[in-house]
């Protein structure tokens, strides 16, 4: 049986494993020939390190080259090297697929990583590729765990929407009606009505918090805005909490801590992996996310924030004034500069946000909340929820929205209304904020941007 070479280099008791026969399998990532013998590094994706393989002469094939698959069957046996602890030393070698060096795209050197998107089937095979993935993986297990620990039920919510309810931003068009057609009569359209690829689950999870209580969504979302930007993509996955019987505060508590948890999962589970960003993409990663870890966030009203940055000595290439929506600039300036770490922004400007964020008394702003983060900006916003009947209907008509596509939403607070609140997370930028990448595009497998839905 195969053994991934994971749980052997990283087994708790290695000894288990010496002397022992096993197999492993995997692609080649070196070949080095002496005159006897010769180096192969094999890496199944299992983790960053490859295992090394000793084969001698008889077993040596000019097909071993970079690329190829293969699996081996030897005793593992403790390495002279100063590289590894473990080597296998081969019995049997099976070839699976060669791969011709001449032509395998994915050389010894390092490759740039707008070079690599263009080759999406082969990316994977890199170490950063690799890391990547598994600390994706490793975060969408710690979500699932810190929501679940704490009573939170995970929900689907329609992947296709009739509307655009939330105002998030334009939307894709989901049709089965003949493109080249003119003047479509979307009644007679697959729904009846147009419809669209989601923008966000928030209100369908608000229906069932209004029930449940704590609930969570976990799922793909699509925007069609055309941002060419290294934070945003067409198609996105984002972690939806709601909770019921809570305020902004819970809000806040719930963002600051489930960020945390996650940082602390992959530092106690991924740390080969966060090294080697430490290492090849941001120096000094690590500490970095020890202290996102260990300090409190800081809690700010966006008022005060302008007054910040309306005294920083900044050139921001978007004047600064009260009731505009913050840049990118604005909002890493805070983090990164000013603050030194994660930053909950409250308080908005009830114009610059959506319609059902609960209104503050001083009737011009709203319970809003953003979590900003050094390098990144903007990683989370949520807010407390409009819970009040007539208030909520009063801003339904003042954002110029029609109260019939909303009766369902207003019902809930018609029946049995409770203060809620909520927030949205792009899982992408995460990743972004936990390695140190730079590029969203390089922290999804398949990336959709504009120009760009190809595998
Ligand atoms: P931004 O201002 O950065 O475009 P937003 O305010 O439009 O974001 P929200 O509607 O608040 O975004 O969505 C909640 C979260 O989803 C954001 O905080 C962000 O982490 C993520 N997000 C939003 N749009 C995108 C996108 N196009 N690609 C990836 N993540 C996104
Ligand atoms: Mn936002």
């Amino acid at each position: 049986m195969r053994t991934k070479i994971k749980s052997i280099l990283h087994s708790k008791s290695p000894e288990l494993f010496l002397e022992k026969e096993v197999t492993i399998a995997g692609w080649i990532r070196t070949v080095r020939d002496q005159k006897s013998f010769a180096f192969i590094e094999v890496n199944d994706g299992s983790c960053l390190a490859n295992l090394q393989v000793i084969i001698d002469e008889s077993l040596k094939n000019p097909d071993f080259t970079t690329g190829a698959s293969i699996s081996v069957t030897g005793k593992l046996k403790q390495s002279p090297g100063k590289n590894q602890a473990l080597e296998i030393h081969a019995s049997t070698i099976r070839l699976y697929g060669k791969s011709d060096p001449a032509k395998f795209p994915l050389q010894k050197k390092r490759h740039s990583f707008e070079f690599l998107r263009e080759i999406a089937h082969l990316r994977p095979r890199t170490n950063t590729q690799g890391a990547v993935l598994r600390i994706r993986n490793a975060l969408a297990f710690a979500t699932h765990l810190f929501f679940q620990k704490r009573g939170f039920l995970y929900v689907h919510t329609p992947i296709i929407a009739g509307s655009d309810c939330e105002g998030a931003g334009s939307m894709f068009r989901v049709t089965t009606l003949d493109p080249t057609q003119k003047n479509k009569d979307f009644s007679q359209d697959f729904f009846g009505k147009p419809a669209y690829l989601t923008v966000s689950g928030q209100l369908e999870g608000e229906i069932i918090a209004c029930a449940l209580s704590d609930v969570y969504t976990f799922g793909p979302t699509f925007r069609a805005e055309n941002s060419n930007t290294s934070r945003h993509l067409a198609e996105f996955w984002m972690i939806e909490p709601e909770m019921a019987f809570a305020d902004l505060k819970d809000n806040m508590e719930c963002a600051e801590s489930y960020l945390k948890f996650c940082v602390q999962y992959v530092l106690e589970n991924c740390i080969d992996d966060l090294q080697f960003f430490d290492q090849f993409i941001e120096q000094g990663l690590i500490e970095r996310l020890i202290h996102v870890k260990e300090t409190p966030f800081e809690h700010l009203p966006y008022t005060k924030a302008i007054e910040i940055l309306q005294k920083s000595s900044q050139n921001f290439v978007f004047p600064v004034e009260w009731g505009i929506d913050l840049q990118s600039e604005h909002e890493r300036y805070l983090a990164e500069n000013y603050f030194k770490k994660p930053v909950i922004l409250t308080d908005y400007p009830s114009k610059i946000k959506a319609f059902y964020m609960r209104s503050n008394d001083d009737g011009k702003t709203v319970a809003a909340m953003d979590v900003l983060v050094p390098k990144i900006g903007e990683i989370i916003g949520g807010s407390q929820r409009e819970e009040r009947l007539d208030i909520l209907q009063q801003k339904i008509l003042d954002f110029g929205l029609k109260s019939e596509d909303y009766w369902w939403y207003l019902e809930l607070r018609e029946f049995g209304t409770v203060p809620h609140a909520g927030f949205g997370l792009g899982f992408e930028r995460l990743i972004l904020f936990v390695t140190g990448m730079e590029n969203i595009r390089d922290v999804i497998p398949f990336p959709r941007f504009p120009g760009h839905a190809d595998f």
